[in-house]
């Protein structure tokens, strides 16, 4: 079987080594042509997507558990950073309330200590993608296949379509129509990398959150090497970025970083947080869009994956992880139904797996956003220091460990005694 990946993206390209582990060959297209990209940018860093634009993401065990069946954990955990405690502040730096991660993630099922702690790694420093400058804009089924039509006017043509081009999604207009659209949500992210030791900014905490709900001001810092850290500072009142323009490096840096730097200084955060953004060598604003929940990722030969079926506000670092969670899920199927006459079996069960928990991924982040940005100060730093106690000493679960194999045994399992 030949398989069409629309999108390179961390999740696309995740998606093309898993069909590669099964026998499946794919070609991944992604809209962007890397040379084009290259010359257009006048020497500035060229953003194809978020994570060549800068900031970091945080793996959690989940996460590292596919990345370990795809064959690449190790290459991965050489360029992370243990990210154990997360701390939450006030905006000025006080009032300290500290989750021990690994002692929650233990407390969840994951018995495995090589993926207990989670990890915090620059975006561009993650896993090989491919950039070809194809842009799907339409496709069509037929008895044999999906044939795949590109803006420079070329088509392709396999056996399945796998849909990995995020979270404005063309494979899922395509399916659902245009009414499925993520929205804007009205906040911008501000995402500035530093490097720290060159700067001398003391940062002691490796993943660290500064809230003023009462006024809507949140600044987090993630620390991704003695060297170098990121700093993210959410506004509501910037100017949406184009879609498309998103992620871009600013061309103004010694500008914008002053601006921004200056607001931090009138938030009141404390002096090193402010320092990461007036140093950093890199800006990059990521426009925050929410998707609709969905009620299924395929349709015939199609599928959806990553952002493209579940995009969500990045308030709990669970966007990338859940995009993983359904390569892990689609490997698994794959490995137990390899014929060609088996892929409506694969796509339905696929979908009927993965929807719920892209729907609860979903539900968190905006939970975890509305904590963040509404309600009283008081009131909710209260209620995280609560929250916390009872992670800390073992009193509730945070969640399970989703153990994609166990999942998939289930529910073959379910088909079996049916
Ligand atoms: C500020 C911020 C912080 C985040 N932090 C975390 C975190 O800590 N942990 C976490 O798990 N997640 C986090 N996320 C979410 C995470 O970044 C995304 O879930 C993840 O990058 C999605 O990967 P993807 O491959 O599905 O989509 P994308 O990375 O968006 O890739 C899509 C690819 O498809 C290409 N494409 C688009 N349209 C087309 C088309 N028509 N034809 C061909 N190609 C196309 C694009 O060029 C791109 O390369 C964060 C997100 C943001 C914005």
């Amino acid at each position: 079987m030949h398989a069409i990946i629309a999108g390179s993206g961390l999740v696309g390209a995740a998606t093309a080594l898993a069909l590669h582990q099964v026998g499946i060959q794919s070609t991944l297209y992604d809209q962007v042509d890397l040379v084009q990209a290259t010359l257009a940018s006048n020497g500035l860093p060229v953003a194809v997507e978020f994570g060549d634009s800068g900031g970091s993401v945080l793996l959690g065990s989940t996460a590292l558990r596919v990345l370990r069946e795809l064959g690449l954990l190790d290459e991965v955990l050489v360029s992370a950073h243990p990210s154990p405690v997360s701390h939450y502040f006030k905006i000025d730096g006080t009032s300290a309330i500290a989750l021990d991660v690994v002692n929650a993630v233990k407390n969840s099922g994951e018995a495995d200590p090589t993926l207990q702690t989670p990890v915090q790694i620059l975006r561009s420093k993650s896993w090989n993608r491919t950039f070809t400058g194809k842009k799907l804009v339409a496709y069509n089924e037929t008895e044999q296949g999906v044939n795949v039509q590109f803006a420079d006017g070329t088509f392709a043509t396999g056996d399945f379509l796998v849909g990995a081009d995020g979270i404005h999604s063309a494979t899922r207009r395509s399916i659902f129509g245009d009414s499925c659209k993520a929205e804007f949500t009205g906040v911008i992210g501000h995402i500035g990398v530093v490097r720290i030791k060159e700067h001398n900014i003391a940062l002691k905490e490796t993943c660290a959150f500064y809230i003023d709900r009462n006024k809507k001001q949140m600044v987090c810092t993630f620390k991704m090497s003695e060297e170098l850290a990121a700093v993210q500072m959410m506004t509501f009142n910037d100017p949406q970025p184009v879609v498309g323009e998103e992620y871009r490096p600013v061309p103004d840096l010694p500008k914008e970083s002053t601006r921004l730097a200056d607001l931090l200084a009138e938030w009141g955060v404390p002096k090193n947080i402010e320092s990461m953004m007036r140093n950093s060598f890199r800006i990059s604003p990521a426009a925050i869009y929410d998707l609709p929940d969905l009620a299924s990722y395929h349709k015939g030969r199609v599928i959806i994956i990553g952002d493209a079926a579940h995009g969500m506000v990045p308030n709990a670092g669970l966007g990338l992880l859940t995009g993983l969670e359904d390569v892990g899920v689609l490997l698994e199927l794959f490995r137990r139904f390899k014929e060609p006459k088996d892929l409506p079996q694969v796509f339905s069960l696929y979908s009927q797996l993965r929807v719920p928990r892209g729907q609860e991924a979903a539900k968190r982040s905006r939970d975890m956003a509305k904590q963040y940005y509404s309600g009283s100060q008081i009131v909710g730093h209260f209620m995280l220091r609560v929250a916390f106690f009872l992670f800390n000493y073992n009193l509730v679960k945070v969640h399970s460990v989703y153990d994609f194999r166990d999942v998939v045994d289930k529910a073959v399992l379910g088909l079996a005694s049916h």
